[in-house]
C-alpha cells in the first residue's frame, strides 16, 4: 500500500538527463511509469524509453494514466496537451515540475483529477513549493465539487462551474442539507460563503448560488436562474422481498419506480437488505453487482424483533418474520456503525408484473455509508520544526482526510494542512477519546492521520489506537494501518547538545498516571545502577513535582555529582532552550513537561559545550 495509490497509475515524462534524474527516485517512491525519449540513450532500465514524437506518445498513454507529471516548461506541456484535454470529470490530473524541482504546478484537473491533491504531495517529497491556483485552494474552502468524496456521496447534476465561480466571488452560498455528515460543515475557515438556514433565507440574505446534499432528486425552482448543483449522500437503505426466482429486470424496475414516486434519487442508495434466505436470490445478487451495491441478510429472528408498520401473516408463516422489506431496511440501517436513529421513509410498496412480485421499503440512516475502506495513519510529527518530519509522515498527514491531534502539535503542523480536511483537537488528558475517534472516523471509510509529537510509537498515540483496536476485535485488515515514525525527543534533544547517546541508553518516562509510581522507580534504580545514559521524558507537571527530586537522588547513589546532565526544552521549537549541568545541580534550573532530561554515564564528560559519551569503554578516555 502507498501512499499514492489513490492516484494511480501515474506516468511521469522527462526530455532531458536533468529531468530524469529529478523524476527518477520521485517515480520509485510513488510507483509511476518513468517515460524518457530515446534520444537520451537512457541505460537504466526504470525508464521506459519512448520512440515516436513526444506529442503521440502522450496521446497514447493519455487515457491509461489517472495523472501525469511532466519535467518541462509549462507553455510545453499546454501545447502538448491541449488537443487531448476534453472534460475535467475524466482528464488525468496534470502537473508539471521545473528541471531544478523548485515547484511543483497543478496544471489540469486540480479538483476532481486530484492534480492539487497530489501536487502538495510531490512537492512535500521534493521540498519544493506547489503552485496551486484553484480559488478554493486560495480561499482554504473544500473545492465544491470534490466536498463529498470523502464521505462517499455522489456527484448529481447542476452547474459546477457556476457555483465554484460564485464561491470564488465570494457570494453568499445557500447549503441545504437534509441527508449526510454536517462534519464537513465543522472545519471550514471562519470567512467563508456558505449559509445553512433552510428552508427560510434570511431577510437580508439573498443566495447567489445553492448547494444541495439530500437523497431527494432536485427540487430547485425551475425559474431560478441561481446556479446550483446536487449532492447525493448515500443514506437510503433499501430492503426488498421477493418471490424465488424475480428477475433483475424486475427488481431494477421496482427499484426505480419506488425511488421516483418519493422523488428519491438512486444515487443516494447505500445498501440493499433482505432476509438470509435470499442470500442467493439471483436477480437480487446480480442487481447488487452490476450496481456495485453490498447486499446485507439478516436471519428471521432478527427481523421479526424490528418493530414495523406494516407486518404480514402471510409472510410470517412463509419464512418466520412478518416484515421482510420494511424490517431489513430499518434494522440495517440502524445498525449501521450503531447509528440508531434512521426512519422508515417510504413504507412497504408492492410492485407486481406478470407472475412476479418484489416488496420494497427504503429507511434513511443518518450516517451515510462511505463504501470506503478506512485508513488510519499513526504519525510521528518529530519534534516541531516542519524540516524534522520525514516526507513520508508530511504525505501522510496531507493526504489524510481527517487529523486529529493535540492542538499544540496542530498548530506547528498547519503548513500541512489541505483545504477542506477535517482537523480535531482534543484536550492533552484526553488521548483515549483521541485514539476512539481516530478509529470512528476510520470505520467509517475516512483516511485518518493521528499526530504525536516525536515519534508516535514512544510514549505516544500508536499505542493506544492499536490497544483500542484489540479492545474492538479489529480484524488486523480494515482499516488499513500504516505507522510512519518521527524523531523522537530524546534523538532531537541528544542532537542539540552534542553526542549523549554514543553508548547503552534508556527512556523513562516520569508520568504516573498510566504507570505505577514503583516501577518507575524500579526502573530509575535499575538504570542507574547499570550505568545507562538515561532520558528522562516528563520530568515534571506542575502537579507531578517531586517524582523528578526522586530520580536525582535515585542516580546520585550510583553516579557521580559532577556527571553532566542536559536539560533540552522545546528542541527545535521556536522557544527552544537548552542548559548543560550536572546531576548535582540539575534542579537549580527549571524542568517542565516540554523539557527532555538527558543524563550523562558514568564516562560523558562536557567539552565546549558539547556533552560526548564516548563510543567504547576500551580506548583511553583522555584523547
Ligand atoms: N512521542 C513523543 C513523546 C511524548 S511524551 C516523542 O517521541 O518525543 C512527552 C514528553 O516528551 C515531554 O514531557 C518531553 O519530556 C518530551 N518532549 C517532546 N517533545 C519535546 C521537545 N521538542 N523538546 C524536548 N522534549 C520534548
Amino acid at each position: 500500500m502507498s501512499l499514492f495509490d489513490a492516484f494511480h497509475p501515474i506516468g511521469a515524462i522527462a526530455v532531458t538527463p536533468q529531468g530524469v534524474q529529478l523524476l527518477q527516485p520521485l517515480c520509485q517512491q510513488m510507483g509511476a511509469t518513468l517515460y524518457g525519449p530515446d534520444s537520451l540513450n537512457l541505460q537504466d532500465k526504470t525508464t521506459v524509453v519512448y520512440k515516436s514524437s513526444l506529442k503521440d506518445h502522450i496521446a497514447s498513454i493519455w487515457s491509461e494514466n489517472r495523472a501525469l507529471i511532466f519535467c518541462l516548461a509549462t507553455g510545453a506541456v499546454v501545447r502538448l496537451i491541449a488537443s487531448l484535454l476534453q472534460d475535467k470529470a475524466s482528464d488525468p490530473a496534470i502537473i508539471v515540475i521545473d528541471p531544478q524541482g523548485q515547484y511543483v504546478i497543478s496544471l489540469c484537473s486540480g479538483h476532481q483529477g486530484g492534480a492539487d491533491q497530489l501536487t502538495q504531495l510531490i512537492a512535500q517529497q521534493l521540498n519544493a513549493t506547489p503552485i496551486i491556483t484553484g480559488a478554493s485552494h486560495g480561499l482554504n474552502l473544500p473545492g465544491i465539487d470534490v466536498l463529498g468524496l470523502p464521505f462517499g456521496w455522489r456527484k448529481g447534476p447542476g452547474d459546477w462551474t457556476g457555483v465554484s465561480h460564485a464561491i470564488a466571488c465570494q457570494k453568499t452560498v445557500q447549503v441545504i442539507q437534509e441527508g449526510g455528515s454536517t462534519l464537513w460543515q465543522d472545519h471550514l475557515p471562519q470567512n467563508h460563503p456558505f449559509y445553512f438556514v433552510f428552508p427560510e433565507i434570511g431577510e437580508n440574505v439573498t443566495p447567489e448560488a445553492q448547494i444541495w446534499i439530500s437523497p431527494t432528486k432536485g427540487r430547485f425552482a425551475k425559474e431560478s436562474e441561481l446556479p446550483k448543483v446536487q449532492w447525493y449522500p448515500r443514506v437510503l437503505w433499501v430492503g426488498i422481498g421477493c418471490i424465488r426466482g424475480t428477475s433483475q429486470q424486475l427488481i431494477e424496475t421496482a427499484i426505480n419506480e419506488v425511488c421516483q414516486r418519493y422523488h428519491l434519487a438512486t444515487e443516494a442508495i447505500a445498501v440493499i437488505t433482505t432476509i438470509d434466505l435470499k442470500a442467493d436470490e439471483v436477480g437480487m445478487v446480480q442487481y447488487c453487482q452490476e450496481k456495485q451495491l453490498p447486499l446485507l441478510t439478516y436471519s428471521a429472528d432478527v427481523l421479526n424483533s424490528v418493530n414495523v408498520p406494516n407486518p404480514s401473516d402471510i409472510v410470517k408463516q412463509e419464512v418466520g418474520t412478518a416484515s421482510v422489506a420494511e424490517a431489513s431496511a430499518i434494522y440495517g440501517a440502524n445498525s449501521w456503525l450503531n447509528n440508531h436513529n434512521s426512519s422508515l421513509i417510504v413504507p412497504k410498496q408492492v410492485i407486481k408484473a406478470n407472475n412476479e412480485a418484489v416488496t420494497i421499503a427504503i429507511a434513511q440512516s443518518s450516517l451515510e455509508y462511505t463504501g470506503r475502506e478506512g485508513q488510519l495513519y499513526l504519525v510521528g510529527m518529530g519534534p516541531g520544526s516542519l524540516d524534522q518530519i520525514t516526507p513520508a509522515a508530511k504525505t501522510a498527514i496531507t493526504q489524510a482526510d481527517a487529523i486529529i491531534g493535540y492542538s499544540l502539535y496542530l498548530d506547528l503542523i498547519k503548513p500541512l494542512q489541505r483545504s477542506g480536511q477535517i482537523v480535531e483537537s482534543l484536550p492533552i488528558t484526553q488521548e483515549r477519546k483521541r485514539a476512539q475517534r481516530a478509529i470512528e472516523l476510520a470505520c467509517w471509510g475516512l483516511t485518518v492521520a493521528v499526530i504525536s509529537s516525536g515519534d508516535c510509537g514512544i510514549y505516544g498515540m500508536a499505542g493506544l489506537v492499536l490497544e483500542e483496536l484489540q479492545i474492538k476485535r479489529w480484524d488486523g485488515k480494515n482499516p488499513h494501518i500504516e505507522v510512519f515514525p518521527g524523531i523522537t525527543a530524546l534523538q532531537a534533544a541528544a542532537a542539540r547538545v552534542g553526542t549523549p547517546l554514543m553508548h547503552d541508553f534508556c527512556a523513562i518516562s516520569l508520568s504516573d498516571l498510566l504507570t505505577p509510581w514503583e516501577v518507575i522507580e524500579k526502573r530509575l534504580e535499575a538504570a542507574a545502577k547499570a550505568d545507562f545514559v538515561t532520558a528522562i521524558y516528563n520530568p515534571r507537571s506542575q502537579t507531578r513535582t517531586q517524582q523528578i527530586i526522586t530520580a536525582q537522588t535515585i542516580f546520585l547513589k550510583y553516579r557521580d555529582p559532577q556527571t553532566p546532565v542536559a536539560l533540552v526544552r522545546c528542541a527545535y521549537r521556536q522557544d527552544e532552550q537548552i542548559t548543560l549541568t550536572n546531576l548535582a545541580e540539575m534542579l537549580t534550573h527549571s524542568i517542565d513537561m516540554l523539557t527532555t532530561v538527558l543524563i550523562g554515564n558514568s564516562s560523558t564528560r562536557h567539552y565546549q559545550n558539547w556533552m560526548i559519551t564516548p563510543r567504547g569503554y576500551n580506548r583511553s578516555q583522555n584523547l
